[in-house]
């Protein structure tokens, strides 16, 4: 199989390439694309040898030419967002992995699905934003859409029969959620919180923006909009359930009471080994399950108060048009604000819902429309951001 890895110097797709490596006679790599970690990118054009790499701006694209052109390794070396899109409807690529964090990604994902790819999609933000538009586009061009995401994967394996959720008897999905670091952190404290406690996942390796947004459980809240699309769900019937261990990666419940479930250690080399030798099944360097040693698995329900993002995604949701484009767009804005500490933590959320009361909706979420949500939603939260930007002291 070849394939396109959008985002492969990020976490995920790190650890695609880790699965790759360990199966050489399956995989073959033809396209790498990172935003500005060029070493890293060097690195891994040295050790896959793809025909195309795409790096963020031109600067980029020279340093990773002339480290290519140094060791005699050829490769086309090319620049920028319709570089992106390229590689991600190369017709010699068969799969194409969609890790590339935030907004960024939903132009070339989108480009894979409408080139009828096998689509492995890490990057939900597309699917909060556009998921009307990705999921005809991906139907209309027979495009394979495997989750990445370890809730959605397990939901996909503990589902495998196509069709509705009434053709398939499903009453509801529960979507397990770690609570992250701050589960049990007494509420007065939450002001204070700093960039380094909030990126700090207790089960989870992973990058910074999806690492804060599992803090806030913002992230949980683009899940359960990313469900609804994949799985073709209402809001009703989707759950959050917190479960700290991260050893259920989630679960469907069908009409006659069955509930399915997927487990594992929490390694995203498990959904990503899985979409990518799918329907098959290969090794993917994750250790066994040790129930025994893991001893418990606690459940309990989701606090909207200490969450607020949560509740606020349930919202966008249910109204439906682009309102989860907007929350998307300002939660990217508020998110990086308070990563370049000028916002507080509980600040996040207020950007997020001052937005959201801003920036009205569109009725029809065709392309043209969410990428209109987006920008007004960055410019009203950029002006959120600064009315509640910290002094310095
Ligand atoms: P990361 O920050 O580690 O990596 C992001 C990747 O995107 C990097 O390769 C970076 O170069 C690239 N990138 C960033 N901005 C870009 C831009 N403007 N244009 C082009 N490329 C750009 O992030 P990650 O943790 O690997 O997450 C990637 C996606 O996968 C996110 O959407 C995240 O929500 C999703 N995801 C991640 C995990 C995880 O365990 N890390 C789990 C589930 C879902
Ligand atoms: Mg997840």
């Amino acid at each position: 199989m070849k394939l396109t890895v959008l985002g492969a110097t990020g976490s995920i797709g790190v650890s695609t390439l880790d699965v790759v490596a360990r199966h050489p006679e399956r995989f073959e790599v033809v396209a790498l694309t990172g935003h500005s970690r060029i070493e890293v990118l060097a690195e891994q054009c040295c050790r896959f040898r793809p025909r195309y790499a795409v790096t963020g701006d031109e600067a980029g694209a020279r340093q990773l030419r002339e480290q290519m052109a140094a060791k005699n390794i050829p490769i086309e070396v090319m620049w920028g967002e319709q570089a992106l899109i390229d590689v991600a409807q190369l017709t010699e690529v068969d799969a194409v992995m969609a890790a590339i964090v935030g907004a960024a990604g939903l132009p070339p994902a989108l480009a894979a699905a409408s080139a009828g790819k096998r689509v492995l999609l890490a990057n939900k933000e597309a699917l909060v934003m556009a998921g009307a538009v990705f999921m005809a586009e991906a139907r209309r061009a027979g495009a394979i859409l495997l989750p990445i995401d370890s809730e959605h994967n397990a939901i996909f394996q503990a589902m495998p029969a196509p069709g509705t959720a009434v053709e398939r008897g499903v009453r509801r999905i529960m979507l397990t959620a770690s609570g992250g670091p701050f589960r049990t952190r007494s509420l007065d404290t939450l002001k204070t919180v700093s960039v380094e406690e909030a990126v700090a996942h207790p089960n989870w390796s992973m990058g910074r923006k999806i690492s804060v947004d599992s803090a806030t459980m913002m992230n949980k809240g683009l899940e359960v909009i990313e469900a609804h699309w994949l799985f073709d769900l209402s809001a009703d019937q989707i759950d959050v359930v917190i479960h700290p261990q991260s050893v259920i990666h989630s679960m469907v419940e069908y009409l006659d009471g069955s509930v399915l479930a997927q487990l594992g250690n929490p390694d995203m080399r498990t959904p990503i080994a899985h979409a990518l030798a799918w329907p098959e099944r290969i090794d993917s360097g994750v250790a066994s399950l040790n129930l025994c040693q893991i001893a418990r698995l606690d459940f309990s329900a989701p606090d909207f108060v200490r969450f607020p993002c949560l509740a606020l995604a349930y919202e966008a949701l249910r109204y439906g048009g682009n309102r989860p484009a907007v929350l998307n767009a300002a939660n990217e804005i508020a998110v990086e604000a308070f990563l370049e500490r000028r916002i507080a933590y509980l600040a996040i959320a207020d950007v997020v819902r001052s937005t959201l009361n801003q920036v009205q909706d569109f009725a029809v979420p065709d392309l043209e429309s969410v990428n209109m949500a987006d920008a007004l939603a960055r410019q009203a939260a950029d002006k959120a951001v600064t009315r509640m930007e910290l002094r310095a002291a």
